[in-house]
């Protein structure tokens, strides 16, 4: 039952937080809707959820239909095509999956807000990930400085499905340590965010230093 488990998440959310000694409002919990029914996103939305996600363009417009709430919080966390760009992007807050230079000049070029971006970091060169090489994002931030439209608010990583507790564990302190290192060089720099940890690794994610945590399957199995 959705209710069951939102309070299951909920303990160990804080528990883990509890854990690390950070702050529970420290972690955004997002609710990862794809393949979930009307119903069940309703019933997330009724017991106080308002930060939506899906991964893909057109789903996310028809959920934008579903639930027209002004009080919803959108984010795009999937991989974007260059031609839906204009479809969407003024209709997200966030955007999680920013990969490559192109698309942020699209972005640039169809936005008439700030987009609030993670660019997103391919931590385990994993050759099936999408997004930058850590070695690249001190370059590419520099380089999207050009951008009105674009806020560089933080980093994105995936865990491969098959890797090992340790495994997620060593991406997710790597990603926080190259966040860390972007803070320390660029004054003022908003790449302050961690967008990482999925239903089987949040716990995880949260220890390694996560500020947007983007669950799915868990709060509905
Ligand atoms: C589907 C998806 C999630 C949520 O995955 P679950 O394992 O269902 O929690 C998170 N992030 C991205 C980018 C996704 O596509």
């Amino acid at each position: 039952m959705i209710i069951t488990n939102v309070t299951t998440i909920e303990q160990t959310i804080a528990q883990a937080c509890h854990d690390a000694a950070r702050r529970r409002e420290d972690v955004q919990e997002i609710v990862v809707t794809k393949k979930r029914t009307q119903g069940e996103i309703q019933e997330m939305y009724d017991l106080g959820f308002r930060h939506f996600a899906e991964n893909r363009v057109d789903k996310l417009l028809m959920r934008q239909q579903e639930f027209p709430q002004e009080d919803i919080v959108w984010h795009l966390i999937g991989p974007l095509q260059s031609r839906k760009v204009k479809d969407i992007i003024n209709k997200v807050e966030y955007f999680h999956a920013l990969d490559r230079l192109s698309i942020a000049k699209e972005i640039n070029k169809r936005a008439e807000h700030c987009v609030k971006c993670f660019l997103e970091v391919n931590i385990s060169g994993e050759v099936t990930k999408h997004g930058f090489s850590a070695d690249e994002v001190g370059d590419v931030l520099t380089q999207l400085q050009q951008y009105e439209h674009i806020e560089v608010i933080g980093l994105m990583t995936m865990a491969p499905f098959e890797a090992t507790k340790e495994e997620i564990d060593s991406y997710f302190s790597q990603l926080k340590a190259l966040r860390d290192n972007i803070m320390k060089s660029q004054a003022n720099s908003s790449c302050k965010y961690l967008s990482m940890g999925m239903s089987n690794d949040y716990p995880l994610a949260i220890k390694a230093g996560a500020t947007h945590i983007r669950i799915g399957t868990a709060w509905f199995k």
